[in-house]
């Protein structure tokens, strides 16, 4: 019987990546997001183009309510989830926090935090009874190191660095793995979100680098959980190659 791997996020960039990355490789996938006119078209071409199976999913992770609902709803044939991927997030603003916006900080916490807290209260324990499983949380550079303005978008994703390595240290004792994958900076939509849709601006900030592409990025996901059960890649940081540090790349050399 085939794998399932369940991913937020799936509507563009990272997320998207991995669905690409693991239909390729034969895994159902169910493909989360709010947008699902994306997620229709995601679908179509990897069902035809890798002949498996995907069901894609209307979703909002803040909304806790219907995280829950959406799992405990699965089909039978889908609810048996041996790869999660904790991929939705988003950055709002780059604002000094002195100057920062109150609803900004609350859809960070809310996306990247809670968020990912309801899916993996939604799918782990099953995880652990089954004694198997996979967590993928995507979090960043910035977990490690911040930058001016990157005040609480790093706090969200230090909080994932940290989140994972305690359900490594809960889950304990099941054959179940957490692993952390953290890149550096990918041209995706990312920059466009950040900065309300100011294309310009979004823009500017992979001129003169050349960025990951969210496809390097799928890959090491996809090596990560295709290792033995007994290997547990922790945590892996991917940066471009023209960038050494959240401040320092080469267009600031
Ligand atoms: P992206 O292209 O903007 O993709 C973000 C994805 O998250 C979209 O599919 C979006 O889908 C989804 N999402 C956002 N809010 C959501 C919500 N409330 N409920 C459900 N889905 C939601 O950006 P990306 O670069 O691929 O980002 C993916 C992850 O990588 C994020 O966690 C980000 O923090 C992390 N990351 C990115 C970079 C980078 O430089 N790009 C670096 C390090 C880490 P909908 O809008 O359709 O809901």
């Amino acid at each position: 019987m085939s794998k399932i791997a369940f991913i937020s996020g799936a509507s563009s960039g990272i997320g998207a990546a991995c669905a690409e990355i693991f239909a390729k490789n034969g895994i159902d996938l169910i493909i989360a997001a709010r947008r699902m006119g994306r997620l229709l078209e995601l679908k179509e071409r990897c069902e035809e183009k890798y002949r498996v199976e995907i069901l894609p999913i209307k979703l909002d992770v803040t909304d806790r309510k219907a995280v829950f609902d959406s799992f405990s709803g699965l089909p039978e044939k889908w609810s048996n989830i041996d790869i999660l991927i904790n991929n939705a997030g988003l950055s709002k603003g780059l604002e000094k926090i002195q100057d920062g916006k109150i609803d900004n900080w609350e859809k960070m916490i809310d996306t990247n935090i809670k968020g990912l807290l309801y899916v993996t209260k939604a799918v782990l324990p099953e995880m652990i009874k089954r004694n198997s499983g996979t967590v993928v949380n995507i979090a960043s550079i910035a977990g490690h190191e911040t930058y001016p303005g990157g005040n609480v978008y790093c706090a969200t994703k230090a909080a994932v660095l940290q989140l994972s390595k305690a359900i490594r240290m809960d889950v304990l004792g099941s054959d179940v793995r957490v692993i952390s994958i953290d890149p550096g900076m990918v041209e995706t939509e990312f920059s466009l979100v950040r900065f309300d849709n100011d294309e310009q601006r979004a823009k500017q900030v992979y001129e003169n680098i050349e960025p990951l592409r969210a496809e390097d990025i799928a890959e090491a996901v996809w090596f990560a959980v295709s290792r033995p059960k007994h290997v547990t890649i922790e945590d892996m940081v991917i940066m471009p190659t023209q960038q050494a540090s959240t401040m320092l790349n080469i267009k600031k050399l």
